[in-house]
C-alpha cells in the first residue's frame, strides 16, 4: 500500500507517486536565522522530519535540501519592512554573517536534541547569488518578470492561475495585504513580488551584490525556487513548510519556479499547523519565547516535545502549555518503563509481527497519523502473542519513524534502576551497622571480652569487619 498525504495543492488526500520511482526529492524551508528558532519553527521540522523517515522506511531513496535564510526576508510578508537578518545583527551588535552562523549551529544543535536528521543538503541563500540573477535575468527575458523603480517584480498577472492555495487557508492569504502595509507604487499587480531589491526604504542592508540591475540582493521567495531546482531538478516531488508560508512565500516559488521552466514543478505541498499558546501564534518577533534550551533549563527532555508533537496531527493547530507538556513527560516517562520491563528472549510468530508491522505503516500511510501510529506502540506492549524480544524487535522498528529512543532509554532506566538497587542499603544491612558500632564501643571501653564475642557473632553471619585508621569496614564474606 502507498502512502496518502494530503496536498494543500489539491486541497485533498492524495496517493503519494514520486517522479521517479524508488527516490523522492523533498525541499524543507529552512529557519530564518536571526533568532533561535522557537518551538513553533520546530514543530514544523519535527512533524517533516517524521515524513522524511516514514518514506525511507517505506524504502524510498529520499535526498532533502533545506535552504538557510541569512537574507532577503523581510519583516513584512508584502516586500516592505527592514531585513530580519539585519535587525538581528543590530539587536546583538554584530555582523550579519556572525548572527547567521551563530544561530544556524543552533538551529541544528536544537534539531539533533529532537532527534530531526540532518539533511542531506543545507544551502545557505547567500551562496547563491549567480543563481538568481540567472532566473531572474529570464523571467524577464520571458516577460514575467520587470525592473521598476530600482527593483525587479514579477508579474502574477502573466499567470492563468496564481492563487494555488487560497481555497484552503483564506485567513493566511491576508498576510500579504495587511491593513497598514504601504502600497509599493512600482508594483503592476497588488500581489506582484520582489525578485531582486536594490531600492528599499531599508538602505542599511549589510549585503549586497552586483547585478544587471545595480548593486542589491534577492528577494525571498527566489532563493527557495532556485535551491530547490539546483539539487533536487525540474521535477520536486514533495515541498515542507509551516501553513504560515503557504502565500505569499510558496504561491511566489510556485509561480517563478513554473514561468522560469515552462512546466508544472512540484507535485505534494505539505505544510505543518502551527503551535499556539493560549494568547495565539508562537513569533520569534514577539520576544520572549520558547525554545529548546528554555525547555532543558526546565527540566525536561527535549524528547518529550517530540512526544507531545507525535501525539497529535500534523494538520491541527497544537496549543502548548506546561501543563500539557507535563502529560507528555508523564506518558512518555510511564511508555520508557513498560518498555525497559520487557526483558524476556521469547520471539513471535512471523505472522504476527507482520500484523503489528502492517497496522503502524497504515497509521502513518494514513496522511501521517503519528497519534494512531503511538496506539499501534502501545498495541504491541501489551500484545499477548507477542513475546519480549518480539516486542522490542518491532518497537525498535517503529522506532526509526517516531525517533523517541524508546529501547535506549529503556536501557538507561534498567541500569539506573540497577544502580539504584545496588546502592540502597541490602536487608541486614542495618543490624550489621549496629552489632559494629557495638564492638567499637566496647573497645573504646576496653572491654576485649565483649568485643571478640561481637567479632566472632558478626563472624557468624558471615560479616568479616577490619579496622582501619578510618574506623572499622565490614564486608560480606
Ligand atoms: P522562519 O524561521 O520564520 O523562516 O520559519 C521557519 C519555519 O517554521 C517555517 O516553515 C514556518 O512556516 C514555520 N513556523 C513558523 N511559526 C510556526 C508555528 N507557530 N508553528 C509551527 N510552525 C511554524
Ligand atoms: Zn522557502
Amino acid at each position: 500500500m502507498s502512502m496518502k498525504l494530503y496536498n494543500s495543492a489539491s486541497h485533498k488526500k492524495e496517493e503519494f507517486v514520486p517522479h521517479e520511482p524508488g527516490k523522492v526529492s523533498m525541499y524543507t524551508c529552512g529557519p530564518t536565522v536571526y533568532h533561535f528558532a522557537h518551538i513553533g519553527n520546530l514543530r514544523s521540522y519535527l512533524m517533516e522530519d517524521v515524513l522524511e523517515k516514514h518514506l525511507r522506511c517505506e524504502g524510498y531513496d529520499v535526498t532533502r535540501v533545506m535552504n538557510i535564510t541569512d537574507v532577503g526576508h523581510l519583516a513584512s510578508d508584502a516586500d516592505t519592512g527592514e531585513d530580519k537578518m539585519v535587525a538581528g545583527a543590530r539587536r546583538e551588535h554584530k555582523g550579519v554573517l556572525e548572527i547567521a552562523k551563530f544561530y544556524t549551529d543552533a538551529f541544528f544543535s536544537d534539531c539533533e536534541k529532537l532527534n530531526i536528521k540532518y539533511p542531506d543538503v543545507v544551502q545557505p541563500a547567500t551562496g547563491m547569488i549567480g543563481e538568481y540573477i540567472q532566473v531572474i535575468t529570464r523571467l524577464i527575458d520571458t516577460g514575467y518578470a520587470y525592473p521598476a523603480g530600482g527593483n525587479v517584480y514579477f508579474d502574477t498577472s502573466k499567470l492563468e492561475k496564481y492563487y494555488v492555495f487560497n481555497a484552503h487557508d483564506e485567513e493566511n492569504l491576508a498576510v500579504g495585504v495587511r491593513e497598514g502595509v504601504e502600497a509599493d507604487v512600482n508594483k503592476r499587480n497588488k500581489n506582484d513580488f520582489v525578485l531582486w531589491f536594490t531600492k528599499s526604504k531599508f538602505e542599511d542592508q549589510a549585503l549586497k551584490w552586483d547585478s544587471p540591475w545595480g548593486v542589491g540582493y534577492p528577494g525571498w521567495h527566489i532563493e527557495c525556487s532556485c535551491i530547490s531546482m539546483k539539487y533536487l531538478g525540474e521535477y520536486l516531488d514533495l515541498h515542507c513548510g509551516g501553513i504560515d508560508n503557504a502565500f505569499p512565500h510558496h504561491t511566489n516559488e510556485i509561480a517563478q519556479s513554473e514561468a522560469y521552466l515552462g512546466h508544472p514543478w512540484c507535485k505534494y505541498w505539505m505544510h505543518v499547523h502551527h503551535l499556539n499558546t493560549s494568547d495565539g501564534k508562537m513569533s520569534k518577533s514577539k520576544g520572549e519565547f520558547l525554545t529548546v534550551s528554555l525547555l532543558e533549563e526546565k527540566g525536561y527532555d527535549p524528547l518529550v516535545y517530540r512526544f507531545f508533537c507525535l501525539q497529535s496531527h500534523y494538520r491541527k493547530g497544537l496549543v502548548f502549555s506546561w501543563d500539557n507538556l507535563d502529560n507528555a513527560r508523564t506518558a512518555y516517562g510511564k511508555l520508557i518503563a513498560r518498555i525497559a520491563a520487557l526483558t524476556g528472549e521469547e520471539g513471535a510468530a512471523p505472522a504476527a509481527l507482520e500484523a503489528y508491522r502492517a497496522s503502524f505503516r497504515a497509521a502513518l500511510d494514513s496522511d501521517l497519523n503519528t497519534s494512531l501510529g503511538i496506539t499501534c506502540l502501545y498495541d504491541v506492549i501489551k500484545a499477548r502473542d507477542l513475546g519480549d524480544a518480539a516486542k522490542r524487535a518491532l518497537i525498535a522498528e517503529f522506532d526509526q519513524v517516531l525517533g523517541l529512543d524508546l529501547l535506549q532509554k529503556a536501557d538507561v532506566l534498567r541500569a539506573q534502576e540497577a544502580a539504584d538497587r545496588a546502592a540502597a542499603p541490602a536487608e541486614g544491612d542495618a543490624e550489621i551497622d549496629a552489632l559494629v558500632t557495638r564492638r567499637t564501643e566496647a573497645k573504646r571501653a576496653k572491654n576485649w571480652a565483649e568485643a571478640d564475642a561481637l567479632r566472632d557473632q558478626l563472624k557468624a553471619m558471615g560479616v568479616e569487619v577490619t579496622d582501619t585508621p578510618q574506623g572499622p569496614v565490614w564486608k560480606r564474606v
